[in-house]
């Protein structure tokens, strides 16, 4: 559909191109016919095909200013124009992301990045069943004494012959073929987790195989993947230790109280976990011989996860462990708060959760926090509490990235918001499909223009690429095709998903606003870093990984 409009207006695009300001012109159109002359339906469609095709000019100006600003003839500006030639067939412009040089996934939930046809295969090796009344993952029960009508479990390896329950569990476990009519998205993408929840157990290794393994074929070479990895210890001693109180006072109590208690065992836990998983994946992907999967290549670091929807104790106690093992295990890079920011716990306790997390800041500074912030819209909670999320997890939170942000024009104040956030470097994890999927928020709908207009880092992430069955590629193809993103714009995005990832050290660039290059190495070729740039190199994962992000686009650059 959306296809065939763009097809359809880019015949017309000669017409329209000859108005000299398109988007004053819209604009215009916009005011008149919202105020004027909406009588006639005839009079309505006429004004609203206008409208399109003045929106559309005004983006294809925008497109040539931007193919222009990126200089005469260089191999940037070649690839931007190259990507131009292809925007409106979508096929040649994922092929063209695909090659695309992307970075880092910063936004990525391990076990939602999995696609449902990996958890069938380890659902029947692991000898599951299926609950066929709601299409989950069971232990098996012996059903024999039940009437054949009260039957609900079958063998999850019956999805191996059986193609009918085959394709209802993808779909049960993921947003395709899912219709809003039928059952909202938002429950639809949540409900799935619970469903293929039990597949998961005992299969980090292979779930981050086949994370770097897709990131790999994408041009994709750092992921920060998030999942639990405490092995339950925080929520053991937040059932055995009563809650003190919420005051800052009280919350530094309580944390002693379980650190006395043993809260640091979870790092043990942690690091065995973590130890087992990267070993499985290694040999998974045969790192290190010459099968080596180009998964191998990819970086992987974790964020720890602090489920946010349950009791206050347990929360915080996740929160004080996460702390601890950002601390003591260089592999985890920061945490974050998971689970739907708009159930109950999440809203209620919300400015809470903030303040056990400022609390535990002002005791550890160093420790990196980024946070699902604002992922609400209109009408999903009342219209008084959105807008209010993203302020408090930078100013109490401490947030250095802010994933989704999607309510910020809801803000009280939102050039003040915006420009915080631009002035403070805070970057917004923006995830497409998942959005889309969870909010209804696409296209015009969704605040990614005015993020760019106001200047603050954006990163483009997966969040769940398996539940919404898309990827890195398609999720680039998406600020394409719906917000009308140049190449300098994706060039700057895939750039901010290195400089503001967690990795450590100092950033390739004296100014990661106009990304101009640290002293030490500008004018170094790729090829063959100067003395003083090796030095900055060797010194900083962070400047490593953004002069290997350099290089590949140099190379992708000069094939165009
Ligand atoms: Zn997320």
């Amino acid at each position: 559909m959306a296809s065939n409009v763009s097809a359809s207006l880019a015949k017309c695009s000669n017409l329209v191109l000859s108005f000299s300001n398109p988007s004053a012109f819209a604009e215009g159109f916009l005011f008149v016919t919202h105020h004027a002359l909406l009588k006639s339906s005839a009079m309505r469609s006429v004004l609203l095909l206008l409208v399109f095709l003045s929106a559309f000019a005004a983006a294809e100006s925008k497109h040539e200013s931007g193919a222009k600003a990126s200089g005469s003839n260089s191999a940037e500006a070649r690839t931007a124009k190259r990507m131009e030639a292809v925007r409106n067939q979508p096929p040649a412009l994922r092929a063209f992301l695909l090659h695309m040089p992307k970075g880092g996934d910063l936004h990525n939930h391990l076990s939602g990045s999995i696609y449902a046809e990996y958890y069938i295969l380890w659902a029947a090796e692991a000898k599951l069943c299926v609950n066929t009344s709601t299409l989950t993952y069971v232990l098996c029960k012996d059903e024999s004494e039940f009437k054949p009508e009260q039957r609900t479990m079958r063998l999850a390896s019956d999805a191996l012959t059986d193609t009918t329950l085959y394709r209802e569990l993808i779909d049960a476990f993921s947003m395709r073929n899912h219709s809003p009519a039928r059952k909202p998205g938002e429950y639809q993408f949540f409900d799935a987790f619970n469903k293929f929840g039990l597949a998961t157990n005992g299969n980090t290794g292979a779930m981050l195989a086949e994370v770097a393994h897709r990131a790999a074929l994408q041009n994709e070479h750092y992921v920060e993947t998030m999942f639990g990895m405490d092995g339950g210890i925080p929520w053991q001693l937040a059932n055995q230790i009563p809650w003190i109180g919420d005051s800052p006072e009280d919350l530094v109590k309580y944390r002693q109280a379980l650190l006395d208690g043993g809260v640091l065992r979870a790092n043990d836990a942690g690091r065995q976990m973590l130890d087992a998983a990267e070993a499985d994946m290694r040999t998974r992907l045969k790192c290190g011989t010459a099968q080596a999967d180009p998964g191998c290549s990819v970086q992987i670091r974790y964020i720890f996860q602090v489920l946010r929807a349950f009791p206050r104790n347990m929360v915080y106690a996740q929160i004080a462990a996460g702390f601890e093992m950002c601390k003591v295990d260089k592999r985890v890079v920061a945490l974050n708060l998971v689970q739907p920011e708009d159930w109950l716990i999440p809203m209620h306790d919300y400015d809470l959760h903030m303040l056990m997390i400022e609390v535990l800041h002002n005791i550890s500074p160093k420790v990196n926090i980024t946070l699902h912030a604002g992922e609400l819209t209109f009408g999903q909670v009342p219209s008084e509490d959105l807008g209010r999320h993203i302020k408090k997890a930078i100013e109490v939170g401490h947030a250095q990235r802010i994933g989704h942000g999607t309510d910020v024009m809801y803000s009280p104040d939102t050039d003040a918001m915006l420009k915080e956030m631009a002035t403070k470097h805070v970057a917004v994890e923006i995830s497409f499909s998942s959005s889309d999927g969870i909010l209804g928020l696409r296209g015009a709908t969704h605040p990614f223009r005015q993020y760019l207009k106001a200047g603050v880092p954006v990163a483009i992430a997966t969040d769940d690429e398996g539940v919404a069955r898309s990827d890195i590629t398609h999720e680039y193809q998406r600020a394409v095709e719906e917000q009308g993103a140049t190449y300098a714009e994706l060039k700057r995005i895939s750039r901010n998903s290195a400089e503001y990832s967690f990795l450590p050290g100092m950033s390739l660039w004296a100014d990661a606003a106009t990304f101009k290059m640290n002293a030490a190495c500008a004018g170094s070729s790729p090829a063959k870093p100067s003395s003083k740039c090796e030095e900055l190199l060797k010194g900083s994962e962070k400047a490593m990984h953004e002069w290997e992000l350099e290089k590949q686009f140099k190379d992708f650059e000069s094939k165009n």
